[in-house]
């Protein structure tokens, strides 16, 4: 079962709603039997099948619970709390706006919530966060007004329509902080594809500056194979870094670059940078997410005035 939370701000500016899902290992180097168990053991907990409710179970989900109530649940408080301050919306894209399909190409999003996406970008400045590429994400949402932040953050574009009442500037990519990585990553996408052919129900997706290997619908006794083919290319690149997401292996490069960087960045554009008056709202269900929720927490301490408790690390 996915918890929807709020990570509830004592005082002022931040809310991010997560979901729990187990922890993953990152950037395991794929040289060794161990590692590649280790990584196994990762996608499994990741892909959690039905719990049984055990009392330590339950018990350690209520204590988490009383710790990051349930957004629903705080909505007043939420609301109270934004109160005078402009509130910027950051939405993941699968398994957010869409449900988790087992074709990701099919992982469409409902009249209904484009309608709510489209009434949210009238009232505050909206932006999608995703792994996918712009272009796909666009071939989802089709919104013009909607900022989107495609490949992990790592190819910003504003709204497209100019009448925007929240397109800043006139230029429509904001940044690809990875542009160099281009040709590595069409080639590493050929590779993959090539090298996974025997994996039956796996496939590559090429996000233009990153690359996920999906497995949702790679039987269980085959992930340790899929690994280990997805491994024998990557090593070859030092460059590019492995991370895991849900149900899918993520594979980018290694700048220090994210979602929260992401977040970052966008705030900065829409001008807020170090403002105390913007209330950011993040939804996002994926271990990715967490680099922005790591931003929102600092934000939350910088507007509680506690700057200095650290600001988000990015090293990967
Ligand atoms: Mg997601």
């Amino acid at each position: 079962m996915e918890n929807q939370n709020v990570v509830a701000p004592e005082s002022t500016i931040n809310l991010a709603i997560t979901v729990d899902v187990a922890n993953s290992s990152n950037n395991l180097e794929m040289d060794g039997g161990a590692r590649i168990s280790a990584w196994v053991d990762s996608m499994r907990a990741s892909s959690p099948k039905h719990h049984k409710s055990t009392p330590s179970l339950v018990e350690d989900q209520a204590s988490w619970m009383g710790q990051h109530p349930s957004a629903l649940d705080m909505f007043e408080y939420i609301i109270d709390d934004s109160k005078g301050k402009q509130i910027a919306m950051f939405l993941d894209y699968d398994g957010t706006l869409s449900p988790i399909v087992k074709d990701p190409d099919r992982a469409f999003l409902s009249d209904k919530m484009r309608a709510t996406v489209r009434k949210l970008a009238t009232s505050f400045p909206t932006a999608i966060v995703s792994g996918r590429s712009i272009d796909k994400l666009y071939e989802f949402v089709g919104l013009d007004e909607l900022y989107y932040a495609g490949s992990h953050g790592m190819d910003i574009r504003g709204p497209r329509e100019a009448g925007s009442k929240y397109k800043k500037g006139s230029e429509a990519v904001l940044t690809q902080p990875a542009i160099e990585f281009l040709p590595m990553i069409d080639e590493v996408y050929k590779e993959l594809v090539e090298r996974t052919k025997s994996t039956p129900g796996a496939k590559v997706e090429n996000n233009k500056f990153c690359l996920s290997v999906h497995f949702r619908c790679v039987e269980e006794e085959k992930w340790k194979e899929l690994v280990e083919q997805v491994g024998s290319v990557i090593k070859e690149y030092p460059t590019l870094l492995l991370k895991q997401g849900r149900k899918v292996l993520e594979i980018r490069p290694t700048i220090e670059w994210n979602k929260g960087r992401a977040l970052e960045f966008l705030l900065e554009s829409l001008g807020f940078a170090n403002c105390s008056d913007v209330f950011p709202v993040y939804i996002g269900d994926d271990k990715t997410d967490e680099d922005a929720f790591k931003v929102m927490a600092f934000l939350q301490r910088l507007g509680n005035g506690c700057p200095s408790e650290g600001k988000p690390v990015y090293k990967e």
